[in-house]
Protein backbone atom coordinates (compact mmCIF):
# COMPACT_ATOMS: atom_id res chain seq x y z
CA UNK A 1 0.00 0.00 0.00
CA UNK A 2 1.79 3.15 -0.99
CA UNK A 3 1.81 6.50 1.47
CA UNK A 4 -0.91 8.25 -0.51
CA UNK A 5 -3.55 5.59 0.19
CA UNK A 6 -2.72 5.53 3.79
CA UNK A 7 -6.08 7.13 4.60
CA UNK A 8 -8.12 4.03 2.83
CA UNK A 9 -10.94 2.73 5.28
CA UNK A 10 -10.81 -0.92 5.79
CA UNK A 11 -14.52 -2.42 4.35
CA UNK A 12 -16.25 -5.23 5.93
CA UNK A 13 -17.11 -7.42 3.05
CA UNK A 14 -20.27 -10.16 3.24
CA UNK A 15 -19.74 -13.17 1.30
CA UNK A 16 -20.78 -16.93 1.58
CA UNK A 17 -19.04 -18.76 -1.54
CA UNK A 18 -23.29 -21.05 -0.99
CA UNK A 19 -24.15 -18.29 -3.39
CA UNK A 20 -22.23 -19.44 -5.98
CA UNK A 21 -23.82 -22.69 -6.10
CA UNK A 22 -26.93 -22.67 -8.25
CA UNK A 23 -27.18 -21.54 -11.56
CA UNK A 24 -29.66 -21.73 -14.76
CA UNK A 25 -28.15 -22.28 -18.50
CA UNK A 26 -27.93 -18.77 -20.14
CA UNK A 27 -29.42 -16.65 -17.21
CA UNK A 28 -27.41 -13.53 -17.26
CA UNK A 29 -27.19 -13.84 -13.01
CA UNK A 30 -24.69 -16.30 -12.98
CA UNK A 31 -22.43 -17.67 -10.18
CA UNK A 32 -19.61 -16.45 -12.21
CA UNK A 33 -20.32 -12.43 -11.14
CA UNK A 34 -19.42 -13.04 -7.28
CA UNK A 35 -17.22 -15.36 -7.56
CA UNK A 36 -14.46 -13.46 -10.33
CA UNK A 37 -15.25 -10.38 -8.49
CA UNK A 38 -14.03 -12.61 -5.01
CA UNK A 39 -11.18 -13.25 -6.65
CA UNK A 40 -10.58 -9.85 -7.67
CA UNK A 41 -10.77 -8.56 -4.56
CA UNK A 42 -8.63 -10.65 -2.79
CA UNK A 43 -5.65 -10.49 -5.23
CA UNK A 44 -5.99 -6.77 -5.09
CA UNK A 45 -3.38 -4.89 -2.34
CA UNK A 46 -5.13 -1.38 -2.03
CA UNK A 47 -8.03 -1.81 -0.21
CA UNK A 48 -8.00 -3.76 3.43
CA UNK A 49 -10.86 -5.69 3.44
CA UNK A 50 -12.68 -8.07 6.54
CA UNK A 51 -14.29 -10.90 4.87
CA UNK A 52 -17.59 -12.20 6.79
CA UNK A 53 -19.76 -15.00 5.77
CA UNK A 54 -23.68 -13.63 6.68
CA UNK A 55 -26.10 -15.48 8.87
CA UNK A 56 -29.55 -16.02 7.47
CA UNK A 57 -32.01 -13.56 8.26
CA UNK A 58 -35.00 -14.18 10.25
CA UNK A 59 -38.25 -14.80 9.10
CA UNK A 60 -39.39 -11.81 11.69
CA UNK A 61 -37.30 -10.06 9.45
CA UNK A 62 -38.29 -10.82 6.20
CA UNK A 63 -42.08 -10.70 6.99
CA UNK A 64 -41.39 -7.04 7.74
CA UNK A 65 -40.90 -6.51 4.10
CA UNK A 66 -42.63 -9.40 2.48
CA UNK A 67 -46.17 -10.89 2.72
CA UNK A 68 -46.11 -13.87 4.31
CA UNK A 69 -47.53 -15.88 0.93
CA UNK A 70 -44.22 -15.10 -0.87
CA UNK A 71 -42.17 -16.02 2.39
CA UNK A 72 -43.66 -19.68 2.02
CA UNK A 73 -43.94 -19.58 -1.89
CA UNK A 74 -40.17 -19.63 -1.74
CA UNK A 75 -39.65 -22.89 0.17
CA UNK A 76 -43.08 -24.76 -1.47
CA UNK A 77 -42.76 -23.50 -5.28
CA UNK A 78 -40.96 -25.91 -7.64
CA UNK A 79 -41.84 -23.62 -10.60
CA UNK A 80 -40.48 -20.70 -12.01
CA UNK A 81 -41.48 -17.32 -10.23
CA UNK A 82 -41.41 -15.51 -13.46
CA UNK A 83 -39.66 -15.88 -17.13
CA UNK A 84 -36.42 -14.00 -15.73
CA UNK A 85 -37.02 -15.21 -12.31
CA UNK A 86 -35.96 -19.12 -12.15
CA UNK A 87 -37.05 -21.85 -9.50
CA UNK A 88 -33.82 -23.15 -7.76
CA UNK A 89 -33.66 -25.75 -5.29
CA UNK A 90 -32.89 -24.14 -2.18
CA UNK A 91 -33.77 -20.57 -3.31
CA UNK A 92 -35.33 -19.69 0.29
CA UNK A 93 -32.11 -20.00 1.90
CA UNK A 94 -30.16 -18.40 -1.07
CA UNK A 95 -32.90 -15.51 -0.63
CA UNK A 96 -32.11 -15.16 2.77
CA UNK A 97 -28.57 -15.77 3.35
CA UNK A 98 -28.39 -12.71 0.51
CA UNK A 99 -30.88 -10.80 2.90
CA UNK A 100 -28.93 -11.71 5.80
CA UNK A 101 -25.56 -10.03 4.27
CA UNK A 102 -27.59 -6.76 3.48
CA UNK A 103 -28.20 -6.98 7.22
CA UNK A 104 -24.95 -7.82 8.60
CA UNK A 105 -23.52 -4.92 6.45
CA UNK A 106 -26.37 -2.18 7.92
CA UNK A 107 -25.22 -3.52 11.08
CA UNK A 108 -21.76 -3.26 10.50
CA UNK A 109 -22.39 0.47 9.37
CA UNK A 110 -24.17 1.34 12.29
CA UNK A 111 -20.95 0.94 14.63
CA UNK A 112 -19.69 3.44 11.76
CA UNK A 113 -17.54 1.69 9.55
CA UNK A 114 -18.58 0.73 6.12
CA UNK A 115 -19.67 -2.67 4.45
CA UNK A 116 -20.97 -3.89 1.41
CA UNK A 117 -22.86 -7.21 0.89
CA UNK A 118 -21.77 -9.36 -1.87
CA UNK A 119 -24.02 -11.97 -2.16
CA UNK A 120 -26.51 -12.97 -4.88
CA UNK A 121 -29.56 -13.25 -5.71
CA UNK A 122 -29.84 -9.73 -6.14
CA UNK A 123 -32.95 -7.84 -4.36
CA UNK A 124 -34.43 -4.42 -5.43
CA UNK A 125 -37.07 -5.75 -7.71
CA UNK A 126 -38.68 -8.08 -5.61
CA UNK A 127 -42.01 -6.63 -4.66
CA UNK A 128 -44.03 -7.58 -1.13
CA UNK A 129 -45.97 -10.01 -2.69
CA UNK A 130 -43.86 -12.01 -4.88
CA UNK A 131 -40.14 -12.70 -6.59
CA UNK A 132 -39.53 -10.53 -9.93
CA UNK A 133 -36.85 -9.37 -11.68
CA UNK A 134 -33.89 -12.44 -10.38
CA UNK A 135 -35.15 -10.84 -7.27
CA UNK A 136 -36.73 -13.00 -4.72
CA UNK A 137 -36.27 -11.46 -1.29
CA UNK A 138 -35.85 -7.43 -0.84
CA UNK A 139 -32.03 -7.56 0.65
CA UNK A 140 -31.95 -3.89 1.09
CA UNK A 141 -35.75 -2.90 2.38
CA UNK A 142 -35.71 -5.93 5.11
CA UNK A 143 -32.03 -4.16 6.03
CA UNK A 144 -33.53 -0.48 5.93
CA UNK A 145 -36.99 -1.98 8.28
CA UNK A 146 -34.02 -3.87 10.51
CA UNK A 147 -31.96 -0.73 11.03
CA UNK A 148 -35.55 1.29 12.07
CA UNK A 149 -36.08 -1.43 14.76
CA UNK A 150 -32.60 -0.85 16.04
CA UNK A 151 -33.07 2.78 16.53
CA UNK A 152 -31.72 4.42 13.59
CA UNK A 153 -34.12 7.38 13.14
CA UNK A 154 -33.77 8.59 9.58
CA UNK A 155 -32.15 5.88 6.92
CA UNK A 156 -32.23 6.87 3.22
CA UNK A 157 -31.60 4.75 0.44
CA UNK A 158 -29.79 5.24 -3.06
CA UNK A 159 -29.90 3.07 -5.93
CA UNK A 160 -27.56 3.55 -9.27
CA UNK A 161 -28.44 0.19 -10.62
CA UNK A 162 -29.36 1.01 -14.15
CA UNK A 163 -33.04 -0.70 -13.58
CA UNK A 164 -35.90 1.11 -11.43
CA UNK A 165 -35.23 -0.39 -7.93
CA UNK A 166 -39.26 -1.02 -8.49
CA UNK A 167 -39.67 -3.58 -5.19
CA UNK A 168 -37.66 -1.36 -2.78
CA UNK A 169 -39.90 1.57 -3.57
CA UNK A 170 -43.01 -0.43 -3.10
CA UNK A 171 -41.99 -1.50 0.42
CA UNK A 172 -40.46 1.49 1.56
CA UNK A 173 -43.16 3.81 -0.15
CA UNK A 174 -45.00 6.23 2.40
CA UNK A 175 -42.34 3.94 5.59
CA UNK A 176 -41.77 7.20 7.90
CA UNK A 177 -38.16 7.91 8.85
CA UNK A 178 -37.10 6.69 5.00
CA UNK A 179 -36.24 7.86 1.40
CA UNK A 180 -35.18 5.91 -1.68
CA UNK A 181 -33.76 7.64 -4.12
CA UNK A 182 -33.16 5.74 -7.75
CA UNK A 183 -31.14 6.37 -11.18
CA UNK A 184 -32.06 4.21 -13.92
CA UNK A 185 -32.44 4.32 -17.51
CA UNK A 186 -36.01 4.63 -18.89
CA UNK A 187 -37.59 3.44 -20.81
CA UNK A 188 -35.98 -0.22 -19.79
CA UNK A 189 -37.03 -2.61 -17.32
CA UNK A 190 -39.27 -2.44 -15.60
CA UNK A 191 -41.10 0.29 -17.11
CA UNK A 192 -41.41 2.03 -13.37
CA UNK A 193 -39.86 5.24 -12.26
CA UNK A 194 -41.13 7.98 -14.39
CA UNK A 195 -41.74 10.23 -11.58
CA UNK A 196 -41.16 11.31 -7.59
CA UNK A 197 -44.24 10.02 -5.37
CA UNK A 198 -45.22 11.23 -2.49
CA UNK A 199 -43.86 11.82 0.15
CA UNK A 200 -40.44 10.09 0.18
CA UNK A 201 -39.81 8.21 -3.82
CA UNK A 202 -37.45 9.77 -5.79
CA UNK A 203 -36.86 9.08 -9.22
CA UNK A 204 -34.27 10.05 -11.12
CA UNK A 205 -34.61 8.35 -15.13
CA UNK A 206 -31.94 8.73 -17.65
CA UNK A 207 -32.63 8.45 -21.45
CA UNK A 208 -30.79 5.27 -23.42
CA UNK A 209 -27.88 6.25 -24.65
CA UNK A 210 -27.27 8.78 -22.30
CA UNK A 211 -23.10 10.14 -21.34
CA UNK A 212 -21.64 9.10 -18.38
CA UNK A 213 -22.49 13.03 -17.50
CA UNK A 214 -25.90 12.47 -17.49
CA UNK A 215 -26.26 9.90 -15.16
CA UNK A 216 -23.69 11.57 -13.03
CA UNK A 217 -25.92 14.55 -12.97
CA UNK A 218 -28.53 12.73 -12.01
CA UNK A 219 -26.81 10.64 -9.70
CA UNK A 220 -25.59 14.11 -8.10
CA UNK A 221 -29.15 14.72 -8.01
CA UNK A 222 -30.11 12.34 -6.33
CA UNK A 223 -27.27 12.90 -3.48
CA UNK A 224 -28.34 15.92 -3.26
CA UNK A 225 -31.62 14.84 -2.19
CA UNK A 226 -30.31 12.61 0.20
CA UNK A 227 -28.06 15.19 1.73
CA UNK A 228 -31.01 17.32 2.21
CA UNK A 229 -33.35 14.81 4.27
CA UNK A 230 -30.44 14.39 6.90
CA UNK A 231 -30.50 10.55 7.26
CA UNK A 232 -28.32 8.90 9.88
CA UNK A 233 -27.54 5.76 7.88
CA UNK A 234 -27.93 5.37 4.03
CA UNK A 235 -28.09 2.32 2.06
CA UNK A 236 -26.50 2.03 -1.42
CA UNK A 237 -28.46 -0.52 -4.32
CA UNK A 238 -25.02 -0.56 -5.89
CA UNK A 239 -25.81 -2.61 -9.93
CA UNK A 240 -23.04 -2.18 -12.04
CA UNK A 241 -25.06 -2.84 -15.61
CA UNK A 242 -25.14 0.99 -16.89
CA UNK A 243 -21.80 -0.20 -17.74
CA UNK A 244 -21.05 0.82 -21.43
CA UNK A 245 -20.37 -2.75 -21.64
CA UNK A 246 -23.32 -4.52 -19.85
CA UNK A 247 -25.66 -6.18 -22.23
CA UNK A 248 -28.93 -5.58 -20.49
CA UNK A 249 -29.31 -1.47 -20.88
CA UNK A 250 -28.07 1.10 -22.87
CA UNK A 251 -25.38 3.48 -20.95
CA UNK A 252 -22.04 3.94 -21.27
CA UNK A 253 -20.81 4.25 -17.77
CA UNK A 254 -17.20 3.72 -17.66
CA UNK A 255 -14.97 2.03 -14.42
CA UNK A 256 -13.64 5.84 -13.55
CA UNK A 257 -17.68 6.64 -13.07
CA UNK A 258 -17.79 3.77 -10.81
CA UNK A 259 -14.62 5.41 -8.74
CA UNK A 260 -16.56 8.86 -8.85
CA UNK A 261 -19.64 7.25 -7.71
CA UNK A 262 -17.34 5.61 -4.81
CA UNK A 263 -15.85 9.03 -3.85
CA UNK A 264 -19.70 11.11 -3.80
CA UNK A 265 -20.92 8.47 -1.22
CA UNK A 266 -17.75 8.67 0.70
CA UNK A 267 -18.14 12.37 0.82
CA UNK A 268 -21.64 12.06 2.63
CA UNK A 269 -19.72 11.45 5.57
CA UNK A 270 -22.13 9.25 6.83
CA UNK A 271 -22.37 5.79 8.17
CA UNK A 272 -23.23 3.53 4.89
CA UNK A 273 -23.82 0.08 4.16
CA UNK A 274 -23.82 -1.10 0.55
CA UNK A 275 -25.61 -4.14 -1.43
CA UNK A 276 -25.05 -5.91 -4.97
CA UNK A 277 -27.75 -5.51 -7.19
CA UNK A 278 -26.77 -6.06 -11.23
CA UNK A 279 -23.87 -5.93 -13.27
CA UNK A 280 -24.13 -8.81 -15.72
CA UNK A 281 -20.55 -7.89 -17.83
CA UNK A 282 -17.26 -9.78 -17.66
CA UNK A 283 -15.62 -6.60 -16.02
CA UNK A 284 -18.30 -6.64 -12.87
CA UNK A 285 -15.50 -7.06 -10.45
CA UNK A 286 -13.33 -4.69 -11.92
CA UNK A 287 -16.84 -2.42 -11.30
CA UNK A 288 -16.92 -3.27 -7.85
CA UNK A 289 -13.47 -2.84 -6.95
CA UNK A 290 -13.59 0.57 -8.72
CA UNK A 291 -16.39 1.73 -6.32
CA UNK A 292 -15.13 0.61 -3.28
CA UNK A 293 -11.77 1.96 -3.50
CA UNK A 294 -13.91 5.05 -4.14
CA UNK A 295 -16.10 4.34 -1.61
CA UNK A 296 -13.16 4.07 0.92
CA UNK A 297 -10.27 6.55 -0.27
CA UNK A 298 -8.45 5.04 -2.42
CA UNK A 299 -7.13 6.47 -5.59
CA UNK A 300 -8.64 5.40 -9.08
CA UNK A 301 -5.60 3.98 -10.18
CA UNK A 302 -6.03 0.59 -7.52
CA UNK A 303 -8.44 -0.87 -9.86
CA UNK A 304 -6.66 -0.28 -13.39
ZN1 LIG B 1 -30.16 -3.97 -12.98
Amino acid sequence: MNILESKIQTLTVFFDPRCSTYSHPGHPERPERVILTVERLSRQQHLPIIWLQPDLVSKTAALKAHHQSHYEALSSTTSDFDEDTPYYPGIHDHALRAAGGALGAMKVALSGKPAFSLMRPPGHHALPERAMGFCYLNSMAIAVLEALRLGAKKVAVIDFDVHHGNGTEAILHGCPGVMFASVHQSPCYPGSGLAHRSPNIFNYPVPPESMPAVYREAFAEALARLTAFDPDLVGVSAGFDAYRLDPLAQQHLEKDDYHWIGTQIKALSRPVFGVLEGGYSEDLGQLVEAFLLGWCGGSNQGYR
